[in-house]
């Protein structure tokens, strides 16, 4: 790089300084720009200046869109530095962010969701969004696919140091979000309190995508076997929520009576 050649922002004309993104066509963007297009480095390197431009342009329709957006549906994930992800099941669209009260995040639709895993150290623990495979994890089905999982290592007490929920996009701009569930920690002990509230977090997390996934596919495949499932899978679903340390008694024993309508 020389440092005789000036270099301009294509969007705003900003002098060009040492904190810049590269685009794959080695075109500089400056911080600023970077951070309007609300994309992560991996997926802002692979998009040239035309792609990049589009994005700006569904940035602003999602800023209007955004007017609309009321939340029908919410998961928080870890306290301090966390994450908000939220869906407007009317509009149909959802988004993920770091701040509490976001004023332009990305509006994903429903169906910019291609797939989602849960992972435990890098390992595929469980996963949804895949029609009938799962890559080397459960295909997440529910919470008991995810607590299946869980509690199936629960017996050797080894020390986690990422759980993370990768949630794979289709879209032409960004590519993946990354969301870490364990919150302040760097490790935690498996089958601890701290790693059963971060488990619980990202099984949230999980149920969230699920839903999102469910109500994508809903409109094309209303003939396709969907079927609720029963109050007794449900309450399967809720028992091993309860052994896994995840719910209380009393949350348990108030979901059964409302299940079964006692
Ligand atoms: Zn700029």
């Amino acid at each position: 790089m020389s440092l005789w050649k000036k270099e301009f922002c294509p969007f705003c004309g900003a002098k060009i300084g040492l904190l810049n993104y590269r685009n794959q066509e080695g075109i500089a963007v400056c911080p600023t720009c970077f951070a309007k297009a609300d994309l992560d480095i991996e997926s802002f390197k692979l998009l040239d200046i035309e792609t990049l431009s589009q994005c700006y342009e569904k940035r602003r329709q999602d800023l209007e869109l955004f007017q609309q957006f009321r939340v029908t549906n919410e998961v928080k994930i870890g306290v301090f530095k966390g994450y908000y992800i939220r869906e407007d099941a009317n509009l149909g669209v959802w988004y993920v962010s770091n701040s509490k009260k976001p004023t332009n995040p990305t509006l994903f639709r429903h169906e910019e969701l291609a797939h989602f895993e849960l992972l435990e150290d890098g390992n595929s623990v469980a996963s949804g969004g895949l029609a009938r495979a799962a890559v080397g994890g459960v295909l997440f089905g529910g919470v008991g696919a995810v607590v299946g999982a869980v509690t199936g290592s629960k017996t050797s007490k080894k020390v986690i140091t990422s759980l993370e929920v990768a949630i794979v996009l289709n879209t032409p701009y960004r590519k993946k979000i990354s969301i870490s569930c364990m919150g302040v920690d760097s490790k935690v002990k498996s089958g601890s309190m701290a790693y059963n509230q971060h488990m619980k977090e990202a099984h949230d997390l999980m149920m969230f995508l699920h839903g999102i996934k469910a109500r994508a596919s809903a409109p094309t495949n209303t003939n396709a076997a969907s079927s609720p499932s029963s109050a007794a899978d449900e309450l399967l679903k809720f028992k091993n929520l309860l052994d896994m340390g995840a719910i209380t008694k009393d949350e348990y024993q108030a979901k059964k009576k409302q299940l079964l309508g006692i």
